[in-house]
This record gives structure tokens, sequence and C-alpha cells, in this order.
């Protein structure tokens, strides 16, 4: 895989898709047997992945097979929860105590971890010493929305390898640039971001999104900088981003980037139970939307809702399969609903786009 491509498969199989995501990669090349594989996913809190907090275990377990089926038997798993949280707790709420014992692979808590001093640029920062031992770090972050920094993906997952009194500072210092640093202390070499579900705007989740879809990288830059336009945002919205490309822990140039679709998916489950998204989709008329493009549209909505401006949009936006071939009176979404007086582009269209298309529209100032 090359640095500036991004690898993404739909779908919520997750433990197939992520192997095959690794055949593609072919991420064992240049890898010794014994060389020490860290699996960091992000177990932020003791809740289940389908609350759109915590990374999903069968995405790990099926790095671990991957791994295993080819010869490499030395993996961990590491993990700090944030503070206030039980990382125990959350390792045995998570499915990974199960995952441990299963295919017996230590599971690190790294609040409990020695922690080694490193500085960049005059900030020390406190990082656990199995992270710095690993030969090979596999981040595994979810994709999701943050209360502060808007998103949360590859570059701040790192935060559950510092300590607690660490994870204090960082909030002290506002997150951004301590997050760009620790990513030049810290080198992550392969991300795989769990987005089957990803909370819509708070990292603790509880408003799931369904979004189907695994996200491989080996640029936390580039692959944040895509998480952020997948949610709506441009990239100048999201501080550290801006800071980890001009220190030069990766590149956030999307245009010089490869993507790489390895499927299309057409699953339409979704059902959403929580008030908040129902609120954000009531003018929305779906048939048979993929949850791919249905999850992407949440996310432009939500962009508009911060802006108070919710209530311009007239009429109902149609999205979904169901509309194939159809003529439609308004707006549409993705090339479903290319019947429609307006649609986006796009097999599923980013947030982005939609937002930017809907802006256009209804005469909405993002
Ligand atoms: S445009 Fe149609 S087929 Fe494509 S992702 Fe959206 S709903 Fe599915």
């Amino acid at each position: 895989m090359q640095k500036n491509q991004i690898m993404i498969s739909y779908g919520d199989q997750s433990k197939k898709m992520v192997k095959e995501l690794l055949k593609e990669i072919k991420v064992e090349t240049g890898l010794r047997q014994n060389d020490l594989i860290a699996l960091k996913p992000n177990l932020i809190n003791p809740t289940k992945s389908s609350q759109g907090a915590t990374t999903d275990p069968e995405i790990v377990a099926g790095c671990i097979e991957y791994f295993r089926e080819r010869g490499f038997n030395n993996l961990m798993i590491i993990e700090g929860s944030w503070v206030g949280a039980d990382t125990e707790r959350a390792f045995e709420v998570c499915g990974y105590k199960e995952l441990s014992q299963k295919y017996d692979i230590p599971l690190y808590n790294l609040k409990k971890d020695n922690f080694i001093k490193k500085s960049y640029q005059q900030l020390e920062i406190e990082i656990a010493e199995k992270a710095l031992e690993a030969d090979y770090l596999i981040n595994f972050p979810v994709l999701k929305g943050h209360c502060q920094t808007r998103i949360t993906c590859a570059l701040k997952n790192l935060k559950g390898c510092i300590s607690d009194s660490e994870k204090r500072k960082f909030h002290r210092h506002g997150l951004h640039r301590p997050i760009a640093y620790l990513n030049k202390l810290l080198k992550q070499d392969l991300i795989i971001v769990d987005g089957i579900y990803g909370d819509l705007d708070f990292e603790e989740g509880g408003n799931p999104v369904k979004m189907n879809r695994i996200i491989a990288a080996q640029d936390p830059v580039l692959v944040d900088a895509y998480a952020a336009n997948l949610m709506g945002y441009s990239i100048r919205d999201i501080e550290y981003i801006e800071i980890a490309d001009q220190i030069g822990v990766g590149s956030k140039d999307l245009s010089s980037s490869e993507i790489i679709e390895l499927n299309q998916d057409r699953e339409t489950d979704i059902t959403y139970s929580s008030g908040k998204i129902k609120k954000l989709t009531a003018k929305v008329k779906a048939k048979k939307a993929c949850s791919a493009c249905y999850g992407n549209l949440i996310h432009a909505l939500k962009r508009i809702e911060e802006t108070g401006q919710l209530d311009k949009i007239a009429g109902f936006i149609k999205i979904g399969q169901g509309y194939q071939g159809e003529k439609l009176f308004g707006i549409g979404i993705g090339s479903c609903c290319s019947g429609a007086d307006g649609f986006v582009k796009g097999c599923p269209p980013s947030a982005r786009d939609t937002l930017d298309f809907l802006a256009e529209n209804y005469n909405i100032r993002v």
C-alpha cells in the first residue's frame, strides 16, 4: 500500500471485510515473523461498538486471524480508556477479554503501564512503554464526532497510549497541538478505521450512525482529512489535522490521494431509535436507502443544524434505490435520484458534497 492511498470496504461483515482489506494491502510485506505487532482499538468506555463509541472486536479478530494464518504470533492488544473509565471493564464489556482468551493474545491496560517521557517542540508527553515497544502499530479508531475537536479518528486515538495525567494536560493545552505532537513521537504504521457505527457528535457514543464501512490507510493525517470530509467538515475546521500536516506527520492533501473502493454495499438497514437522528431526518423520504449513503446525509444535516438553518429545507429530500428511474420533484441524494430536479452526484456521495449541494439549493450559509 502506498502512503497516498485510502482503501475502503463497504458493508457490516467486519471480520471478512478487514481480512479482504489486509490481503489487498499485503500488510505482511516487510514485516519479520517475530516482530511485535500492537493492536490499538478505541475502548474509550465500557459500551458495545453498536453504541458508536468503541471499536468492533470483530475487526480486531479479523486482523488477528489474518496474521496468525501467515505465521505472525507476536501480537498484543493495548489500550487505556478515557479518564474516569475503567479499562479492564471496557475490555470485558467491549468483547476484548473474550478475544484475548480465544486467541491467547495479551491484553495490556496502558493506564497501568510504565510511561516514558518524550518531547517535541518543548512539549513533554508521557507515552506508554508498551506502545513504544511495538515494531508495528495498528490503530483501530472509530469514525465519530467529538464535542471539542469535531471529529476523532486516527490522530486522536493515540491519546489512549498516554497516562491519565497527560490526558488531562492535553485538555488544558486545547487538545489540537498536543494531539499533533503526540503523533510526531509515536508512529502508527497502519490505520483501520471502524466506520460500521460511529457517534454523530460525541466520542462516548449514544447516537450511533450506521456508516457501513471500514477504511484502511497508512497516513493518519490523510485518513483524518478523509474522515472530516465524510462527516461534512472542511479540513480547516479540524485544527489538529492542519498542525499534523505542517509538522510532517503526514499529508492532508486529498487531491493527491488515491481512493480505492473494494466493493459497493447495498445494505438498507436504516432504523434509527435516537430522537436526535429522527429530528435531523424529519425532512427526508427514504426508499431502500443504503446505510452508507443515509449515514453521510445524516452528517450533512447535522452540520446544517449546527448553523441553525435546518428549517430552510423546504419539501422532502429523497434518497434511496427505490427512486431509481423515477422522475422526482425536488432534491435527491446520490445517483439513484438522478431523476430529481436536482441531485448530488456519487454513490454514495460524501457528507461534504451533500452539504455543499444542500447549502446551494436551500440558500444555507455554512
Ligand atoms: S446512490 Fe443509491 S445505490 Fe448509491 S449508495 Fe446511495 S442509495 Fe445506495
